[in-house]
């Protein structure tokens, strides 16, 4: 009942931004009350998502002070006269900012990206849902939409144990392709063999470009997906087979310098650097791509690896693990 809701609670905010962890605090906020179009959710689990660095450190901009979190799983608490569809005590799977935070407020209508779940859910189910929305749907439209990976193909994984990396290299290798997976060290790598890899390189210790046209044949793969950015641009580049696609599609090892247009003439290249939600831009492309995922979870086809839960305030310790290259699969927060 509206009466349980306190006034302040607890969220995850930076007042400046700084590559330091010190700058992330945990303190109380104003609840806020939610207008006729919005709902309030009280969150159980959050999703840790690698693009909260970018936001602490500025290479993306942010409204300060800013609460971090971009999905969780929560119950619905209060619901704007104007809504239709949801009611007080529904859980959901939302996608949206500020989820690192006991409440967050919505409006439906507009953000749209919802997952209803059964009232009977476990805790474990509870879980699972809050670790599907950024990676798993980013995995799943890239290699639809990005590159259409083909049966055959060779693809380039880089960080394939990593949260994005262990369903890219789930979903390629279901569709009949080969993947060729880069990790940082033998557990990693290991970890991808489990999720269907077929040729595994040391991103430390081995030549990966050497290695990916040792196992081509020289020609290089059809897509390379590319998330760690700066560190492996020249990587993918150089072991992308003619015509192939290169998928940039993130920041870890820092943003990839600007690139003159003319070098990809040399092999026909093609270059993405796609996000997520734009390719569900539209209630249409959500209900095409939510119903997919549930069919890929509940066929049991694809699985996510929560490998650890912290504690809401425990998020600086997440985001140094993360962030340090100490983590595979999804982490959680538990709230
Ligand atoms: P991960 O779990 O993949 O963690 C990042 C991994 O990157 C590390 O474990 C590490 O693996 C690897 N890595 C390589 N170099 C570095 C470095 N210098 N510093 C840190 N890590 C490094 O994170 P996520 O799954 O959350 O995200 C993966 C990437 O995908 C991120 O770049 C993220 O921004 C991007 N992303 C983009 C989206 C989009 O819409 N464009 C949506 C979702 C994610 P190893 O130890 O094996 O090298």
């Amino acid at each position: 009942s509206a009466m349980s809701i306190p006034e302040t609670h607890k969220a995850i905010r930076f007042h400046e931004t700084g590559e330091s962890y010190d700058v992330l605090k945990y303190e109380s906020v104003p609840t806020p009350t939610p207008t006729s179009s919005e709902i309030l959710i009280k969150n159980k689990y959050a999703g840790v998502n690698f693009i909260e660095k970018y936001f602490r450190i500025g290479l993306y901009p942010a409204k300060l002070p800013y609460t971090l979190g971009r999905e969780a799983v929560g119950e619905i608490v209060s619901v704007g006269s104007e809504v239709e569809g949801y009611q007080v005590g529904d859980l959901i799977a939302y996608a949206s900012a500020s989820t690192f935070s006991e409440y967050t407020i919505i409006n439906p209508s507009e953000n749209f990206r919802i997952l209803n779940i059964p009232k009977n859910a476990t805790d474990e189910q509870l879980q699972l849902y809050a670790a599907v929305f950024i990676q798993g749907f980013t995995a799943l439209t890239f290699i639809e939409e990005a590159y259409a990976v083909k049966k055959g193909d060779y693809i380039l994984v880089h960080a394939a144990a990593g949260g994005v990396g262990s369903l890219l290299t789930q979903l390629i290798t279901r569709l009949g392709a080969h993947v060729i997976a880069t990790a940082s060290t033998p557990e990693k790598l290991a970890l991808a063999k489990s999720n269907g890899a077929e040729f595994l390189i040391n991103s430390v210790s081995e030549d990966i470009t050497a290695k990916v046209l040792e196992y081509t044949s020289g020609k290089g793969v059809q897509a390379s997906f590319d998330s760690v950015g700066k560190d492996t641009w020249d990587i993918s580049f150089n072991s992308t087979a003619r015509k192939g696609t290169i998928v940039s599609f993130g920041n870890a090892s820092g943003a990839v310098p600007p690139i003159s247009i003319n070098i990809l003439s040399g092999k026909n290249l093609k270059v993405l650097r796609p996000t997520v939600f734009n390719y569900i831009g539209t209630k249409e492309e959500w209900e095409y791509y939510s119903q997919k995922m549930l069919k890929l979870i509940s066929s049991g086809e694809l699985k996510f690896d929560i490998s650890k839960i912290y504690k809401l305030e425990d998020y600086p310790k997440a985001a140094a693990d993360l962030e340090g290259r100490k983590t595979t699969g999804k982490l959680l927060l538990s709230i």
